[in-house]
């Protein structure tokens, strides 16, 4: 939150310049006892009230003391609540970056609707939905517009409701990523969910870009890539990076033995020679990915995906014309989507009978 940052900074400078202005005076620091705010960063309002109520004794004896004065005004009727709005503001973001001020659980996403054509953000939940033969098996709201993260919970929510999970998760490339893969592998859940880049990988552009891993070699057994130019790249250290879910993710580090005179030199910008970082667990996962998706099983059940979930939603969104969630509160909305699911549910069971019993009477 840049406002509290810069709020925080603020208060420091004050509490410098109240210091200064004591020092100036030749007086001793006479227990001013200007408290220990620490880093800017690290000033909270319950620190900040216990400094102003020490200034405000300091006041009392010195009333004269207008630059004192003017400082615990400022602190005390503009500075300290303010800070104290930011830490409220804060506490209902939780790891979001922004709320509604109608509905604090809702967040600023980016809808398909877009009537102004301007992009503009719109306060809502992300749903996600389960389906099997259109039928909604489970549901899940989430506070974050992006659907990677969404995943993990929603397959948890489903298992807890159902109280066991199919045995495939078939999901578009906005699920895909080492982390899910882990998951789903750790609950022995077989993933047809495709990775961000599946299907630029078979373009002709892809395939022939000399910079990209894909189309490099890789040596299993000696732990070394073969480049293009038929050059070798070997291991040099590992290092880990985190999700911002935690989730550690470990790179593998290469560089080439010699990039010198090397006719493809445009496979990288850098000077010297060319050094590269991969996570091998997750060209794993894309290795099994890609094999199950071209494989006839594979393709048909991605296939199906596609008139999965949409037309779940399209029924509900556009034939039923549920567009906004009536209530608010994620509680609230949760249940909303329950009654939904199952209105869609029974409807869908309905139409099934009654074209049943059409066909019957034929
Ligand atoms: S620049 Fe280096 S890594 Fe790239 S193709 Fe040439 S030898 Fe290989």
């Amino acid at each position: 939150m840049k406002q509290k940052a810069k709020l925080q900074e603020k208060v420091q400078t004050l509490f410098s310049a109240i210091e200064e202005a004591e020092k100036m005076d030749e007086q001793e620091h006479r227990g001013l006892d200007l408290p220990e705010l620490g880093e800017s960063t690290s000033l909270t309002s319950e620190k900040l009230e216990a400094a102003v109520k020490r200034l405000e004794d300091k006041l009392h004896e010195q009333p004269k003391d207008k630059p004192l004065k003017k400082a615990v005004r400022e602190l005390r009727k503009d500075l300290l609540p303010r800070l104290q709005k930011y830490e409220d503001q804060q506490a209902v973001l939780g790891d979001r970056n922004s709320f509604s001020k109608t509905d604090p659980d809702a967040t600023f996403m980016r809808m398909k609707e877009d009537h102004m054509l301007n992009g503009q953000l719109k306060p809502g939940y992300n749903v996600q939905i389960g389906t099997e033969n259109q039928f909604i098996v489970g549901y899940s709201l989430h506070q974050r517009p992006t659907d990677t993260r969404c995943l993990k919970p929603h397959v948890e929510k489903v298992k807890a409701a159902l109280g066991r999970l199919p045995g495939t998760v078939i999901a578009d490339a906005g699920y895909g990523g080492e982390e899910n893969y882990a998951y789903l592998e750790s609950e022995q859940l077989e993933a047809l969910v495709k990775y961000g880049t599946y299907h630029k990988e078979k373009s002709k552009n892809w395939q022939n870009d000399i910079s990209k891993i894909d189309n490099w070699d890789y040596n299993d057994a000696e732990d070394t890539w073969t480049c293009l130019a038929g050059r070798m790249l070997v291991f040099r250290y590992e290092s880990k990076g985190k999700t911002e879910s935690g989730f550690e993710i470990q790179h593998r580090h290469y560089r080439s033995t010699s990039c010198e005179g090397c006719p493809l030199k445009s496979c990288t910008k850098a000077q010297g020679n060319r050094e590269i970082k991969v996570s091998l667990r997750y060209m794993r996962y894309k290795q099994q990915v890609r094999e199950k998706l071209l494989s006839e099983e594979g393709y048909a059940l991605s296939v199906r995906r596609m008139i999965e979930p949409g037309s779940v939603f399209g029924q509900v969104k556009s034939n039923r014309s549920f567009r906004r969630f009536l209530l608010r509160g994620l509680p609230k909305v949760s249940l909303e989507v329950g009654w939904l699911s199952l209105a869609h549910n029974l409807l869908k069971k309905a139409a099934i009978d009654q074209n049943k019993m059409k066909m019957e009477q034929i």
